[in-house]
């Protein structure tokens, strides 16, 4: 079976925030066959598709989402293929996987990004990024997968890149499949031990191990989201099983019987709060499905 699909998936299992209802269906890419069947169930299944990867950026509905939701699953060890300074690697890798393969080859370029638990394809997506870098810094080419056109590479220079953002230009549905990147030479222990420096940064100052989205709102131009957060009064709110984190005030946290209607609560007293103080709007970094 290439493609295969479970019916009323739970978006708490499917999400690092670990909480939301079910979604429609879901459809794992097992294998590239498996696009062929993609491309028939997309048609079945008409609009309300999404992509999802890890699920560490997402805040998924309480109840039924109507939404159908395609995986990159494939049933074998994500393995890079590396020529010179060049790696390319399937989409369903998770970056910190593919932050141990340049270690081990002294590649660098994308240290910045330790920490990040999402896949290849999720950050890509994303335009992910911290501590000064982002993937649009490294990525090459991209090889999508349209209903229309199937899998096809397309430059980094001819996508759109953003703060936070990724378009192919188009608002048909599409997979990232598989990514190239272009890094620079150095050496394994120097790669190594930037990437050490930015993880125990980020150990210090951020909840890694708790069950969040990463930063639940993105940075308006010139201020920090957490900063605005933490000024508002909103560092260690609770409502519910949901809190801002203690820790870092734009971490939203499942504290174990967390549900999406105390999130959104949250973040809607939040931004009405951070707008009436400082006139500054905050707009969701997460994905929020509804
Ligand atoms: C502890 C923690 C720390 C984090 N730190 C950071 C950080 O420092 N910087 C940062 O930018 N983010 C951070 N995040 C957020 C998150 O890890 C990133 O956004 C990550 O890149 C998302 O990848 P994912 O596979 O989990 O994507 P998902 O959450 O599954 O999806 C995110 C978006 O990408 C799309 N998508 C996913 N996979 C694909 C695909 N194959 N093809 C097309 N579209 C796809 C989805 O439709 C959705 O719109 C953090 C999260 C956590 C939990």
């Amino acid at each position: 079976m290439t493609l295969e699909l479970l019916h009323k998936p739970g978006m708490a299992q499917l999400t690092s925030l670990g909480i939301g209802g079910n979604a429609r269906v879901l459809a794992k890419v097992r294998d590239e066959a498996g696009l062929d069947e993609l491309s028939r169930f997309v048609e079945r299944e008409g609009s309300d598709l999404l992509a999802i990867g890890e699920g560490s950026n997402i805040l998924a509905g309480d109840g039924e989402l109507n939404l159908a939701l395609v995986q990159m699953a494939c049933e074998r060890k994500a393995e890079a293929e590396i020529s010179g300074t060049s790696v390319r690697v399937p989409a369903d890798m998770r970056l910190p996987g593919l932050l141990s393969v340049l270690i081990k080859n002294g590649l660098s370029g994308m240290e910045g990004l330790a920490g990040i638990p999402g896949s290849v394809g999720g950050s890509v997506a994303m335009n992910a990024g911290s501590y000064g870098t982002d993937m649009q810094s490294s990525v090459k080419r991209v090889r999508l997968w349209t209903p229309e056109k199937g899998l096809f590479w397309k430059d980094a220079a001819n996508l759109k890149w953003g703060y936070r953002h990724f378009s192919t230009g188009t608002d048909e549905f599409f997979l990232v499949w598989e990514v190239e990147f272009e890094l620079a030479p150095s050496t394994e222990a120097e790669v190594r031990s930037r990437i050490k420096d930015t993880f125990d940064k980020k150990k210090a100052t951020q909840p890694v191990t708790a069950k969040t989205a990463g930063c639940v709102f993105k940075n308006p131009e010139g201020y920090s989201a957490g900063k605005l957060l933490d000024d508002a009064g909103f560092r260690g709110r609770n409502l519910g099983g949901m809190g801002f984190s203690e820790m870092h005030a734009n971490f939203l946290e499942n504290k174990g019987n967390g549900t999406a209607a105390q999130a959104l609560e949250l973040m809607s007293q939040a931004t009405e709060a951070v707008s009436d103080k400082f006139g500054v709007t905050l707009k969701p970094e997460v994905i929020i499905l509804s």
